[in-house]
Formats: structure tokens, sequence, C-alpha cells
């Protein structure tokens, strides 16, 4: 046969791009997280990698095409999959460590292709446990998680689908770093954007968008802030511009205040949260990202650490409690005023005998015992993790249109929201990436 560019043109008009025969996934139960209800006997038919219908599976199964490959889940209750809304997929952190000891030597003892690897393990261990959405947040070294996330989309590696925001921007020397850490300076640069007034801001978020950032995460955190509301309204303005948001690391109060004054998209951590300013978030929109997981991991995994004296872990067990004491709290009043919630692990640890995705959903029943229902739990890990990453048209749902990322587990998670930390089936945008036959 021989090609001209019209026979070329009806070549690709006839046959669609990627067009496998259609899947028709069959669910015994079928979670619909927006009412919370669960469906009985649905059909859920995907096309190219997306939700074509859904529905009552004797009406969808109808109207199947011939060649249309069954995956039968009729056992099993069928969710979409789940979105991690604070992931850090190019660290494994020692438990051992504080943080900066962390950022310095754990980091400074890889080289950025071992640390690209342990980022591709990560994003593999994450897809597996159900997770197929994350939004990562920073510690990527330069850029690893964009470089990540085109690799996963470029079917190099298995993955999630992932945001990424590059490096985070800082005030200088960078986040959580000890004073006068110069020599610390190349890894501080690698692994952080220093900004210095509101027109370096404006470039570094450029520099971001060139770099090709989905989001960018700012760090306000330092005491006292060293960035100012002027700083950051103008990373905000000039990520709105170019189309992305803006998620600011921000635990005590001063900080929290600067990122609702400067209109942030999301607070994450938001541990000192007051009324105020919770109020304000509503009335403004901004997210809470409740990375609630290490308050819980922490003590069950520093406990098996040997080499911290029993006074050292008792002391770290008292402080880690009056952490989670007053997390457990933000997010109760969060709740109650209306802030809409969306779940994150900020999961940068190495976690002994679990795999990532499996320590990352630890995070379930962390908020859990904090006070939110079972559904509230699957709203902010799938729905409204969605809505924070303004991904509601992709992800989040099955519904037409969407991506066909589900998972299936055995049981009902409106009655043990366990259940996701347990994902016997697992699809990416058609593909089945675990299954338990
Ligand atoms: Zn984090």
């Amino acid at each position: 046969m021989r090609f001209t560019k019209s026979s070329l043109a009806a070549l690709l008009v006839t046959t669609p791009l990627l067009a496998g025969p259609p899947t028709l996934v069959k669910a015994g139960r079928l979670l619909d997280v927006r009412t919370g209800v669960l469906l009985e006997q649905q059909g859920i038919l995907i096309e190219e990698g997306k939700v074509k219908e859904v529905g009552p599976l004797a009406s969808v199964s109808g109207r199947v095409p011939k060649d249309t490959t069954v995956i039968d889940l009729l056992a099993r209750t069928v969710l979409p999959g789940l979105i991690d809304g604070h992931a850090h997929l190019l660290d494994a952190m020692n438990y051992r460590l504080r943080g900066w000891e962390n950022l310095l030597t754990t980091v400074a003892g890889m080289s950025p292709g071992k640390r690209a690897l342990l980022g591709a393990s990560n994003a593999k261990e994450t897809l597996l446990a159900g997770i197929t959405t994350v939004r990562n947040v920073g510690h990527s070294g330069l850029n690893g998680d964009i470089a990540l996330r085109d690799a996963v989309n470029d079917g190099w590696v298995p993955g999630p689908r992932i945001q990424a925001s590059g490096r985070k921007l800082t005030p200088p020397g960078g986040q959580a770093m000890p004073n006068h850490s110069t020599f610390a300076g190349r890894i501080i640069d690698e692994e952080f954007r220093a900004i210095a007034g509101a027109d370096d801001a404006r470039r570094a978020v450029r520099e971001a968008l060139h770099e090709g950032a989905d989001l960018i995460k700012v760090v306000l955190n330092d005491d006292p802030p060293r960035l100012s509301v002027e700083e950051v309204r103008a990373v905000v303005d000039e990520a709105h511009r170019g189309k992305i948001r803006v998620a600011a690391h921000a635990e005590t109060q001063p900080a929290i205040q600067i990122g609702v004054e400067a209109g942030v998209d999301s607070i994450e951590h938001g541990d000192e949260a007051t009324d105020a300013q919770l109020r304000a978030m509503k009335e403004k929109g901004i997210f809470l990202v409740a990375t609630d997981l290490w308050h819980r991991a922490y003590p069950e995994n520093v406990n098996r650490i040997f080499n911290f004296t029993p006074d050292e872990k008792a002391e770290g067990t008292k402080v880690i409690a009056r952490y989670a004491a007053q997390a457990a709290d933000r997010l109760k009043r969060a709740r109650k005023l209306g802030v809409k919630i969306a779940a994150g692990s900020d999961n940068w640890f190495r976690v002994e005998g679990k795999t990532r995705g499996e320590a990352t959903l630890v995070l379930v029943d962390a908020l859990r015992d904090e006070g939110l229902s079972p559904i509230e739990v699957i709203r902010a890990m799938t729905c409204d993790a969605a809505e924070l990453l303004g991904w509601s048209d992709r992800v989040g749902v099955l519904e037409p249109g969407r991506f066909a990322d589900l998972i299936a587990v055995d049981g009902d998670p409106l009655r043990d929201v366990s259940e996701l930390r347990r994902a016997r089936f697992v699809m990416k945008g058609g593909e089945v990436v675990k299954a338990p036959w």
C-alpha cells in the first residue's frame, strides 16, 4: 500500500487512536461517592481508557459491542481510584532522623539517578495499593517529580497520574533547615527555589511553569514568617495567570494567616488554624489538606526503632500525641464550619515491612479515628481531592468522560472504611494494574 497525504488522513479518521476493544466491568456493588449510596449490580462500560457508560448491569450489558472484554467483580465493591492530595514520591526518609537531618543526609547520600529510581519504585507501589492519582508537592530534587510524571505518562514506568509542583518556593535557606547551614547550599538550591521580593516571586512561578509544574508549592512556615503577604500574593497572582494553583505549607497561625490573606488555593497541614481562619478559608473556597498520617504512623514506627532510648521514645510519643490532638481538633472544627477537606498523606518515610502505598493508606485509619465518617474519608480521597487538583472532570468519580481509574474491595467501605487499605483490584485508564486472579 502506498500512503498519500489523503490516505493517511483517512486512516487517522477511521482508526481511533489507542482503540482496543471496549471493557465491561461488572460490579456487585458500586459506591457512588457523591451520594454515598451503594448501588447493586452495576455495569461500567469503558472505551479508550475512559468511562463511557455506567448503570444497572442488565441495561448496560445489553448494549455492549460483541468484542467487549468482561471483568467480573460481582463479588466485590467498586469505587473510584484513590487520590493522595499531598505526596512526596521522591523521598524515603528515616524515622531516626529529624526533618532537616533527613533532608541533608538522606538526600546527600543519593545520586540524582538513584533518587529518580526511588521515585519510580514509590510510584509503582503507590499505584498497586489503589492510589491512581497523586499531587506531588516538592522534595524531588531538581524537578524529579516532573520527570516522573512524564515517565508515567509516556508508559516508561507504572505509576499514578501525577500533578507535580517541581521545587518548593521558599524564603532564603529553604525549608526547615538549621540556621547558617551554608554548606548545604547545593542541596538547598536543588530542593528549593528561594524567592526574594515580589518580582522574584513572579519570576520563580514563571520558571516553574516553563519547567512543567502543574501547581506551585510555597512554604510559609518559618517562625516568624519570612515571606510577606505581598510576596505570596505575587506567587498566587502569577500562578493563577498561568492557570495553575498554589498549595501553601502552613502549620502555624501566622503562616496560615499569610496564606489565607494572599488567597492560596490550599492550606497544607493547617494544624493551628483558628476558627476565624477556617471561616475565611470557607469563604474563599480554600481547601484544608489534612495530612494527618504521621501523627498516627510516627509512634507506630518509632517504637520499632532500636537506637532511640526508652526516654526518647516516650518523649517523642508524648509530643506526637499533643500534635495529634491538635490536628483532630482543627479537623473537627473545619468540618463543622464547612471548609473543603482533602486528604493528603505527606508520606515521606520508608516504613519497614510496608510498600509505599500500604504505608500511605494508614491515613485512612488516621482520618477515621479523628472523627470523619467513612463517606467523608472516601470523599476526601476521591471526588473532593479531585476538586482540590482541579481535575473533577477527569478523576474522583466513575461517571461518563472520566478516566476509568477504579479499585475493588471485598467488603463494604461504608461500614469499615479500612477496606480502602485492601484494594484487591486496581485499574488505571482502563488497564488492569492488579487483579485477584
Ligand atoms: Zn509535605
